[in-house]
Formats: structure tokens, C-alpha cells, sequence
């Protein structure tokens, strides 16, 4: 696991210049196959059932304290996953996860406790964005009952679908109640600093947190740049791809719609490009807690 870090801000009082602080926190790692984050020739359902490579991942849920409220991207994997045998369906489903994915984590690895861990409670968070539906990314919703959900109406559509536990996503896990869900549209924009995106949705009203559509792993998902008026943008792109050197080197991984992920890895890219400094950070990037002491060392 990597330790915690946080990318602290001077607290400004106009305009894009919102942002506090950035920090990620690890809810544990998962073990998945290597051809899932490098990609394979081989079918997925070949490496899912007879591949030997297993790669650990941490599970990263990033905290950005706006001066608005707290504001997390993604909320990590239910605890659950490890404590009860009959967590995932029985079947197919559960036969596909088991196969899929080897899950580690520590009692304190809940979201509640990594978020006392960096200072903050999960009573404070405001608002949850979720890069996509799957489940260890809609592991904590639980644990911060007052916060606002937002999704992108693409990804809820995708959940509503028949067999969406086929593709890990679970409808008990997204739909309990009293979740304050919220689905967003992505509106045209003209603003030339996030060309080549054409869509957008600003988060806070002020431009310091826009989301993104970059659909691939799954129809819905969603990227959020973070800017802030004297430290480096940040990206980040949830699991459009596993790390950001596979980004910059196009490899994709081994599930989700390739025609769509190769757009997005394009669209980011381009992003980069027009913003040298961008800071792009994955959801199970193993580096995130690096990237974002560096990216502070540049403010
Ligand atoms: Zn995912």
C-alpha cells in the first residue's frame, strides 16, 4: 500500500483559486491479471479463467477540499468483499469476480477510517463524483449518507441495463436508500482550455472542478480536472487506464470498448498537450501518492 499524501494549496478567495488541498487515500489494494491492465491478444475470458499473472493495484479514492465543502472522487471497494463469503452473487457472476479480482483490505482500510487517517471525517463530505459504477469505486457510499452522489446519466443508464452485475456493477450496492444520487449531464462548451473536449460539467460553479466524459471503460465513465490559480492541474481519469504511463504509451487495457478507450487516451493526450504541467492521476495508480507530493513541490 502507498501512504497517504496531500498537495496543499494557498487558500484564494476568487475565481478558479478555490482549492485547498488534494490528497489521495488507499482503501486497500485488489490483485487483478496482468492482461486486464496491459491488455492481451488472448480473449478476456482466456486470461480471466487461465491466467497466472497477478498485478496489485491500490485502490485510491482522492480528496479535494474545495472551499465549499469536501469533495471526493470515487469511494473505494466495501470492505464486505472480504468478510462475507456471499458478497458477490452466486453463479456466473460470482464465478467472473472470484476470477477477476483478489481483494485486500484492512479493517481500517474503510473510507471512514483512511478519511480520519488524512485529517478529515466523512461526515464533512459534500459531494462524491464516481468515475463509473463498478464496485470498487461505489464501495463507501454508506458511510457518508449526507453527501451528494453525482454520476453521469450515461453511467446510470448502464446500471438500469438487464445483467449489469455481468459488467461488476450492483444495483444493491449503488441504489440504498436514502443515497442522494444525482445523474449529470454533460453541457457543449466553447472554453479552449480543455479542448479538445467539447462537453462539460462544472462542478462547483467556478471552474476549479469540470468533469469530463471519457467513456471506454464503461459507457458512463467520467475524468475531473482539478485547477487551481498556482499549482498544477490535475486529471483525474479513474480507470481510463491503469497508470499514466500506459496512457502516453496507447497501451490499452484488457476490457472496456478499445475504440472508445483509444479516444479518450487521444482526448487526454491533447489535453496534455495544451496544458504541459497537467498532472494525470488513475484510480488505481500505484504512484498517485508520488505524483501528488511532486506536483506540490511545483507550486
Ligand atoms: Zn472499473
Amino acid at each position: 500500500m502507498t501512504g497517504n499524501a496531500t498537495f496543499s494549496e494557498k487558500a484564494s478567495h476568487e475565481g478558479v483559486g478555490s482549492i485547498r488541498s488534494v490528497s489521495v487515500i488507499n482503501m486497500g489494494t485488489g490483485e487483478v491479471h496482468r492482461e486486464h491492465i496491459h491488455g492481451s491478444r488472448k480473449p478476456a475470458l482466456w486470461w480471466i479463467f487461465f491466467g497466472r499473472r497477478w498485478v496489485t493495484i491500490p485502490i485510491n479514492v482522492y480528496v479535494i477540499e474545495h472551499s465549499d465543502g469536501l469533495v471526493l472522487f470515487d469511494t473505494g471497494q466495501n470492505r464486505a468483499v472480504v468478510t462475507d463469503p456471499d458478497f458477490w452473487p452466486k453463479g456466473v457472476t460470482g464465478t467472473f469476480m472470484r476470477h477477476l479480482f483478489r481483494f485486500h483490505i484492512a479493517p481500517d482500510d474503510s473510507l471512514t477510517g483512511q478519511l480520519e487517517k488524512a485529517g478529515y471525517s466523512a461526515g464533512d463530505v459534500r459531494k462524491a463524483v464516481f468515475s463509473h459504477l463498478h464496485s470498487d469505486h461505489v464501495g463507501g457510499i454508506r458511510e457518508i449518507p449526507q453527501a451528494e452522489l453525482l454520476v453521469s446519466n450515461e453511467e446510470w443508464e448502464n446500471m438500469l441495463r438487464p445483467h449489469a452485475e455481468r459488467h461488476m456493477i450492483f444495483r444493491r450496492d449503488i441504489e440504498i436508500p436514502g443515497a442522494k444520487w444525482e445523474q449529470i449531464s454533460f453541457r457543449p462548451t466553447d472554453d479552449p482550455s480543455i479542448a479538445p473536449f467539447t462537453h462539460a460539467f462544472d462542478l462547483m460553479g467556478d471552474g476549479s472542478m469540470v468533469l469530463l466524459p471519457t467513456p471506454g471503460h464503461t459507457p458512463g465513465s467520467l475524468s475531473m480536472l482539478v485547477r487551481c490559480d498556482d499549482a498544477p492541474p490535475l486529471l483525474f481519469i479513474g480507470d481510463l487506464a491503469y497508470g499514466v504511463e500506459l496512457l502516453e504509451r496507447g497501451e490499452l487495457p484488457g476490457t472496456g470498448d478499445h475504440k472508445q478507450l483509444r479516444a479518450g487516451f487521444a482526448k487526454v493526450l491533447a489535453l496534455k498537450e495544451r496544458m504541459p504541467d497537467l498532472v494525470i492521476l488513475a484510480a488505481h495508480d500505484p504512484k498517485a501518492a508520488e505524483a501528488l507530493r511532486e506536483a506540490s513541490s511545483r507550486r
